[in-house]
């Protein structure tokens, strides 16, 4: 069977999910700069990446996961000592995400001592690396990138493959950085108004260019909103500003939810979508609360209808109650993002009942959300198994005909986000935009943020004091 998808020809369903450029809304790439400045070699583009939580669950030490990355000692050596966990951990969704990475980037279909010695050269981080793994191995349409930092960074302007996301995390916790928005901003926050005018200014700034605005403030905080007057919130900055680090959590979840009310209503006014982490933490040993559910985000999105949230991560465990939401709200799309690595299985089911419960205008189907292109790779051809693999039981099944089953795999793979995002204009924009007014990606502020807990390399043994 022949068929036409935007007048490129597919033969089925498998060769238009593997060979279709895929957009992925959420990454954490490195900027160019910082990729040439520490590249990664094999062991880390295998291994830097979710699995070391993995690893460490399975019982590797924390040395031996250091070592790991330690490019001064023998490949093998550094193998060897987490070898054991390895084995234990080739299955889960992180693993097979791994095993991707060794076949796809290096061309090993097992992983041994031996194997990682004799491709070690490989992807040694020369110039336009980063976009080659990303853009030719996962062939990917383009990458959102979450940097951490709420400047849209000088490597956006001239080019539309790496988008960036505004974020806006600490306003959305309740702890604005001060120190930052004076410094940045030239604004010194004394009271709400200064407050209020910082936040739109970060807008004014960096909305052309951004994609989005971001926050992972369920990393710190109840995901529960609720609308805040401006007295109470004008008292909780005053705290802020007198008790910083020792003000109550109370306290800073007033504040922030005063600034959650500002984004949201500045991020329809500026034609940008706003993406909040919802669901499973990044680490190991730590708990996960019900409270970073999609479920308490409900006034919210009631309030801003105009609003257009991204829920990432499926919510996971709880994503049956994400279906629920998403059906709720057309102002409300998921992502996901991290969700197919996180427990593929679990992925795959979320997808088929989103199918058979929401309009299917409603799901991004990958973000790698990582900060090595490698391991983005990985996860992209993850993705791409394991939606294959969906879509063929709804068309084995007799709901869904072979035709249908490629026009909803090109709805969640590309199509869904380009409307979402309206990134036809977004691309545009930034291909003509020149690099004044925007700040230079020397540094990856990725790496600067050290109260951030959502990444690989925070989640790092040493970080977490396993
Ligand atoms: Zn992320």
């Amino acid at each position: 069977m022949t068929l036409e998808n935007d007048s490129v020809k597919y033969r089925d369903l498998a060769e238009y999910v593997r060979s279709t450029r895929m957009c992925s809304t959420h990454e954490h790439t490195e900027f160019e700069t910082a990729y040439l400045e520490n590249p990664p070699d094999i062991l880390g583009n295998l291994f830097d990446n979710y699995v070391v939580n993995d690893l460490v669950v399975a019982g590797a030490s924390t040395k031996s996961v250091q070592r790991l990355f330690d490019q001064r000692l023998d490949v093998r050596d550094r193998f060897q000592g987490v070898a054991e966990a390895w084995q234990r951990s080739q299955f889960t969704g992180y693993g097979q995400g791994v095993r991707l990475i060794a076949e796809h980037v290096y061309g090993v279909t097992e992983i041994t001592g031996e194997a990682l010695e004799q491709h070690k050269f490989k992807y040694p981080g020369m110039p336009g690396e980063r976009l080659q793994l990303l853009r030719d191995v996962a062939n990917l349409d383009h990458v959102q990138i979450d940097s951490v930092d709420w400047n849209v960074p000088s490597e956006a302007a001239g080019q539309d493959f790496f988008l960036y996301d505004i974020n806006l995390c600490r306003f959305c916790d309740g702890t604005p950085d001060l120190d930052k928005i004076g410094r940045e901003l030239q604004i010194e926050v004394t009271d709400l108004a200064a407050l209020r005018r910082a936040i739109e200014l970060i807008f004014e700034r960096n909305g052309p260019l951004a994609v989005a605005v971001k926050s992972q403030h369920a990393y710190h905080r109840t995901l529960r909103w609720q609308k805040r007057d401006e007295t109470n919130a004008s008292e909780a900055l005053k705290t802020w500003i007198r008790d910083g680090a020792n003000t109550s959590i109370e306290t800073k979840n007033c504040l922030g939810d005063w600034c959650i009310e500002k984004i949201a209503h500045l991020a329809a006014k500026h034609n940008l979508a706003f993406k909040i982490h919802t669901g499973y933490l990044n680490n190991v040993g730590g708990f996960q609360v019900k409270v970073s559910s999609s479920e308490c985000l409900h006034e919210l999105m009631h309030a801003h209808p105009r609003t257009r949230f991204v829920l990432m991560h499926i919510t996971y465990p709880y994503e049956d109650e994400l279906v629920a939401v998403a059906k709720q709200f057309p102002n409300v799309a998921v992502d996901l993002c991290w969700a197919w690595s996180l427990n593929p299985l679990a992925t795959s089911r979320f997808v088929l009942s989103m199918i058979n419960a929401v309009p299917s205008n409603k799901i991004f189907a990958f973000g790698g959300d990582s900060r090595l292109p490698a391991a983005s790779v990985g996860y992209a051809f993850q993705a791409r198994i394991w939606l294959l693999k969906t879509l063929e039981s709804a068309v084995n099944d007799g709901w869904m005909t072979e035709p249908q089953a490629i026009e909803l795999a090109k709805r969640l793979m590309v199509a869904n986000q380009y409307e979402f995002f309206d990134l036809a204009d977004k691309k545009a924009r930034l291909r003509t935009a020149k690099k004044l007014h925007l700040k230079p990606s020397e540094n990856s502020s990725i790496k600067q943020l050290d109260d951030w807990t959502h990444s690989v390399w925070n989640a790092r043994p040493e970080a977490y004091g396993v």
